[in-house]
């Protein structure tokens, strides 16, 4: 029996000749002096919206968080396993993070299941249906509006848990003491599968925008 899957074999041998060779010396500093990433993500665990991919980034760049429909937890300490607020608490006070970004995405499966009233336990346990229920309440208003259609529906929702997980972050002692200093930054913003255009949110409105962006292609010729 194989250890792994052919294609993951493949994968890394592609990598190990692509991208590891060419940033062999990242990687090697990297282990020797360890990693420190300005930037959290909190992501869902969508095989389609992989951050690493939506912002091209270095290894070492990006601390990510995945979870269904990149929900953060309120703060709340009882002695129970928070992987999700465990991450938080890594990245805020021992990497010093100074953005973190609730990255949510169109087309989410956990945000459809929110939304759908007749949708069905897929264990004894029901684990999704407990974590989704965190937006039970915004989710309930939404299903109820019938003058949106199902689409407008599902990213209205997917768009309003960024919103709410942004004022859970802000429930965490460390992330609100952090930002006051400004030395915490946080963002919203939503991923396009379809199109692969990445929306903003607007600090201000709570409105999502694609940015104007003003910085150049590389040059091909460099
Ligand atoms: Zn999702």
């Amino acid at each position: 029996m194989a250890l792994l899957p052919d294609h993951l074999l493949a994968g890394h041998k592609a990598f190990m000749s692509g991208r590891y060779r060419t940033e062999e010396q990242r990687y090697r500093e990297l282990a020797r002096a360890g990693q420190e990433p300005e930037t959290l993500v909190i992501a869902c665990c969508d095989s389609r919206a992989a951050p690493e991919t939506i912002f091209d980034a270095a290894p070492g760049e990006l601390f990510v968080i995945r979870n269904v429909a990149n929900l953060m937890p309120p703060y709340s300490p009882d002695g129970e396993y928070h992987a999700t607020s465990a991450a938080l608490e890594f990245a805020v006070q021992a990497l010093k993070v100074k953005h973190i970004v609730v990255l949510g995405h169109g087309r989410c499966g956990g945000i459809k299941a929110a939304l759908d009233p007749e949708s069905k336990p897929l264990s004894p346990g029901d684990f999704i249906g407990k974590w989704m229920s965190m937006v039970e309440a915004p989710a309930k208003i939404v299903r109820g509006n019938e003058l949106m259609t199902a689409g407008e529906r599902q990213t209205a929702l997917e768009r309003i848990s960024i919103r709410f997980s942004l004022a859970n972050l802000r429930s965490f002692p460390c992330v609100s003491i952090l930002e006051g200093k400004g030395r915490l930054t946080l963002h919203g913003a939503w991923f396009d599968i379809s199109t692969g255009e990445l929306w903003a949110m607007d600090p201000e409105t709570g409105d999502f925008q694609r940015p104007v962006i003003d910085i150049p292609d590389p040059d091909p010729a460099a």
